[in-house]
């Protein structure tokens, strides 16, 4: 046996997993990268965004939200009170290596207030506390992590693995891109959203069952920072649910980064928008993504196809991101560049195409962000400006689920799955947290001798 251990992915999920297994004294353990090792991650470089120590969490915006209801299905394996204590324990070692004290939406009256009021504005409100690192400073934790783990595991980045060794119902190891074979006991598989389509491609050579989730397809929503600011000073964001009049639909806001950013983000050839923030510097605007949920009509089953094909159209009509304000949307015309000059939201992205969101978006998305804008405006006045900037599209996918148990193992003896790769998380915390459950799981077949 080679390793006792291998960790395919060094995204957080990943990266939870050998921290824990270290600290619980199991050694033997290997950590393969594909991307580059975090001082050669580059901001500018798209490969890199995604790809490298860190995973996706190296560029994020490092909010830590800590509730069971978002970020990830782990409350399908795990009953709400010791879930959030997990949650909660993940959170401490990120404020261990870094992450700022500050937690937002504590508990509290004016919290409560405001839950009220969106109700009564057909809102309904997920309380959550969240932990914001801030995107300038992921870097350091990252780092900090890295730290914490060089001489414990063998740590190897720009090395992809190729595929999944398993006989008899059992894993044996992997072999990479370069040839080589690495036997191993165990293998736990974090590789995140941009490794999704060759874990499937692996799931489905293992014969592991999978199925598919769902696709929310929307736009990014830019305003001044003050129409939010009351509750976002509070809770820092708001997530908020809506069922749409027309259509009777899931609509949803998401990410939302007050004093933020609107960014671009490329992801096999597609460019789709999305927002971050930073911990100190701050722009006059707020962002947040309305997102669409839809349960497709039978036979169809591909919404990872149909979220491609709604991206593509907008790049196809914009070049890119399609940016218009809200006013024009209304009026049925498309924005200009002069239009979008005399708006008062200035944008904080400035390479998105002025154009007719209308021609993108099927008729049932359109009406649903239009019904959750005027829904919010009851709660927050001047969401439902002519002023308001929407950018398209923002599209989330989600990974195909994999069947695992609650330990995080597949069907196939002493193969684990976690994090966005597996579908059992969208987010940090969630991920992170995947990453112990598999960690406990391995530390405890070591100890008891077993296989
Ligand atoms: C712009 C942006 C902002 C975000 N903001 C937030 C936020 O504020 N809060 C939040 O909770 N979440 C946020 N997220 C989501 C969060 O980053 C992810 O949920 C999290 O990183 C998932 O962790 P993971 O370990 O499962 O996967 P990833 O972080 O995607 O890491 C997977 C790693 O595996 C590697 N890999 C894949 N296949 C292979 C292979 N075959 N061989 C070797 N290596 C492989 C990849 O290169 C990658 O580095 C954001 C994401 C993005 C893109």
């Amino acid at each position: 046996m080679d390793y006792e251990i291998v960790i395919v992915g060094a995204g957080p999920s990943g990266i939870f997993t050998a921290m824990t297994l270290a600290e619980l004294g199991i050694k033997g353990i290997i950590l393969i990268e594909q991307g580059k090792d975090l001082d050669h991650r580059t901001r500018s470089d798209p490969e890199d965004m995604l790809c490298g120590w860190g995973g996706a969490g190296a560029y994020s915006d490092g909010k830590l939200t800590l509730s069971t209801e978002v970020g990830g299905i782990l409350k399908e394996f795990i009953e709400e009170r010791p879930l959030y204590q997990l949650l909660e324990e993940t959170d401490k070692i990120y404020a261990a290596h870094g992450a700022p004290d500050r937690i937002f939406g504590e508990p509290s009256h004016q919290l409560e207030e405001f839950a009220i009021r969106a109700r009564l504005a057909g809102l309904e409100l997920i309380p959550t506390r969240i932990r914001h690192i801030g995107t300038e400073n992921c870097r350091a934790v990252l780092s900090g992590f890295r730290q914490a783990l060089k001489e414990r595991v063998d740590i190897r980045t720009g090395l992809k693995v190729q595929g999944l060794l398993a006989e008899d119902g059992r894993i044996m190891g992997v072999n990479l891109a370069d040839g080589q074979i690495i036997h191993s006991r165990f293998v736990v598989v974090a590789p995140g959203r941009s490794g999704a389509a060759w874990m499937k491609h692996q799931a489905e050579s293992l014969r592991l069952k999978t199925t598919a989730s769902p696709v929310d397809i929307g736009v990014r929503v830019e305003l001044p920072a003050v129409v939010f600011n009351g509750i976002t000073d509070m809770s820092y964001e708001s997530k908020l649910i809506h069922y749409s009049r027309t259509f009777d639909e899931k609509v949803r806001t998401f990410c939302m980064n007050p004093y933020g950013e609107v960014v671009a983000e490329e992801n096999a050839g597609i460019i789709t928008v999305n927002g971050h923030s930073y911990a100190t510097k701050k722009s006059d605007n707020t962002n947040f993504a309305i997102l669409v949920s839809s349960a497709f009509t039978e036979p169809f089953d591909d919404p990872i196809a149909y979220g491609h094909y709604i991206a593509r159209l907008a790049n196809l009509l914009g070049g890119g991101i399609i940016v218009q304000r809200l006013g024009d949307l209304l009026a049925g015309r498309r924005s200009t560049r002069e239009r979008i000059s005399r708006c008062l939201t200035r944008p904080t992205y400035t390479n998105a195409t002025p154009g007719d969101l209308s021609f993108v978006f099927p008729y049932r998305h359109l009406v649903s962000i239009i019904e959750m804008l005027e829904a919010l405006e009851k709660l927050a006045p001047g969401v439902y400006s002519r002023n308001t900037l929407l950018y398209g599209v923002e599209v989330k996918f989600y990974s195909n689920r994999i069947e695992i148990s609650p330990e995080m193992e597949t069907k196939i003896k002493n193969l684990f799955t976690i994090g966005d790769g597996a579908g059992v998380s969208r987010g940090l915390l969630q991920a992170s947290a995947s990453g112990i459950l598999a960690a406990r799981a391995i530390a405890r077949r070591i100890e008891d001798g077993g296989v």
